[in-house]
Order: structure tokens, then sequence, then C-alpha cells
């Protein structure tokens, strides 16, 4: 009767949040596309349901399944033989993930959006759980690139800051944490650059892209091309005046990781351990 429902309403609520969205951000090749088709595959397996091929020209909202023995925020303790994971393989945790294209163009009106939109979202239903921004660790050598990767995720921590500091809200309460996951992808390749010096040339990156925005503040007339995230503040705590690092974010409510892995490749359980720690961050977001 009525408690069995009530138990059954309960459970379900717990077991599979309806609230957990994530956002794919990155730019164009990183493998985003590449990391969405083979959730989707992963998940169709989990739970018998079709998948589509995806373009990288539109934005696709898919649902996950979390792998059973990957444990989340709430469950961090289970054990192989925890009742809770038999039930979980039974009832698994589902997210949301949001892909975006990555190329130049788009970005503007699509990814940046995108986060604008799911950042600043007081409904439930749309709340944003975390940012992975997915990036191409053997094609950060290229000074372009490096610089066109920096730029966005300068871009998106910025936005990401604005929310947490809670600039021009009514609200007092302050914004929940939106952390990001920056997924070092392509590990399985010869000419990757590991995890750490990712982590070293972004922050670097994004330290010179700081201060020529910092030095534009100052240069009125100075004409910036890149998209309009409101060019009044500066990206950390530190009001541009030190080295820019990702621990800065954190002075600013918001946690960034840099994790390596592989979508491709064939030796990506060894290597990269394809993609299992980036979905050991999304759990811990849950
Ligand atoms: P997107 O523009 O971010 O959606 O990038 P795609 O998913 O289209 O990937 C760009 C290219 O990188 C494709 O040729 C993918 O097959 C390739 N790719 C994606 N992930 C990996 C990876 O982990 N390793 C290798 N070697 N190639 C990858």
């Amino acid at each position: 009767g009525v408690p069995i429902l009530l138990h059954y309403f309960f459970y379900r609520a717990a077991a599979s949040p309806p609230s957990s969205n994530f956002l794919l951000l990155g730019p164009s090749g990183a493998g985003k596309t590449a990391f969405t088709t083979l959730l989707e595959a992963k998940s169709s397996l989990a739970s018998k349901t079709t998948h589509n091929t995806h373009t990288s020209q539109v934005s696709t909202l898919i649902t996950v399944t979390l792998p059973a023995s990957v444990p989340t925020a709430s469950n961090r303790y289970r054990s192989v033989n925890d009742p809770s994971l038999k039930e979980a393989s039974r009832n698994p945790i589902k997210y949301r993930l949001r892909d975006t294209p990555g190329h130049g163009k788009l970005r503007a009106s699509q990814g940046i959006a995108e986060l604008q939109t799911m950042a600043s979202s007081n409904d439930s239903k749309n709340k944003l759980r975390g940012v992975i921004f997915m990036v191409d660790t053997a094609a950060l050598v290229d000074e372009a690139v490096l610089r066109d990767t920096a730029t966005y995720l300068h871009d998106v921590l910025l936005i990401l800051q604005k929310r947490s500091l809670g600039k021009g809200r009514s609200s007092t309460k302050r914004a929940t944490e939106i952390p990001v996951l920056i997924a070092a992808n392509k590990q399985d390749l010869f000419t990757a650059l590991p995890p750490g010096s990712v982590r070293e040339k972004l922050e670097a990156e994004i330290d010179r892209v700081r201060k020529s925005k910092t030095k534009g503040l100052m240069d009125a007339s100075m004409d910036t091309a890149d998209v309009d995230v409101g060019e009044d503040e500066v990206l950390g705590d530190d009001d541009g005046q030190g080295v820019f690092s990702f621990k800065l974010m954190e002075d600013v409510g918001i946690k960034v990781d840099v994790t390596g892995g592989a979508v491709k490749g064939e030796s990506q359980e060894e290597v990269g351990s394809g993609v299992r720690r980036w979905e050991e961050w999304v759990g811990m977001c849950l």
C-alpha cells in the first residue's frame, strides 16, 4: 500500500537525482562528440536504449548511466559486497550531459550561452552540477591551440566566478559551487602532454589572457573581438596582480581539477584509464 509506494518514491528520488546536469565544453577537436557517443553507448548497453549519432554542430542533451562501480559523494565508501551496490546496478544512478559545439563561431552562441543559462538557472531541474572542459593534450603544444583553449577556459571560469561571487544578483545567498573538470583527453597518444604539464601550460596561458584583458580594461580604446562575458572583472581573487593558478579559483569558490584520460586508443585501460577517472569525478559531484 502507501508505505511501499512512499518507500519506492524516496528510494527512486535518492537513487536517481533528476537535477544532475553536467555541461561538456571545450574547443573543437578535443573529443567531446567521441566522449558523448561513448557514454551513450555504454549507457545503452546498460539500459538497452537506442543511441543516436552526433555531429559537432549542435548542442545535444543525453542521459548517462553512471557505472554501478563508480562511487558517488553520498555513497563514497560502499564496498563491492555492499548491498547498496547491488541496488545501484538494479537502479542505476543517472545524470544528464549537455554537449556543446566548440568551434569558435558557435562558441559564443552555444557553449557560453548554454553555460550562462544553466549556471544562472534557479530551476532545480536544470541545476548545473559541474562543468567538464575537454582538451586535446596532444594539440596543446601548438601555440594557437593553446591560446584558443586558454581563452575559452578563461571565459568559462570568469562566468562561474561571477556567479559564485553573486555579482548583480539580488539574492544574498551564496550560489552553490559548480566545480570544473579539465578532462585532459587523448592520453593514449605518444605526443600527449601529461596532465601536470597541461595544468601548467593552461595556467600560464590563462595568466597571459588575464593580463591582456586587464590591460584592455585600462585602455578604453582597445577593441576586444572576443566573446563578451562582461569585461569588467578580472579572473581570480588577486586583481590580476599575481600569477594565475587554478588554486586562485578555489578562493572564489570554484574547484578545478585536471585529470587525464582517453576516449579512444587501444591501450586506454592502462595509459589514461579510459574515461573512468572522469566518471569518478562526476560521481563525486552527485
Ligand atoms: P569535438 O570537436 O570536441 O566533438 O571532437 P571529436 O569528438 O569530433 O574528436 C575529434 C577527433 O579526435 C576525432 O577524430 C576523434 O576520433 C579523436 N579522438 C577523440 N578522443 C580521442 C582519444 O582519446 N584519443 C585519440 N587518439 N583520439 C581521440
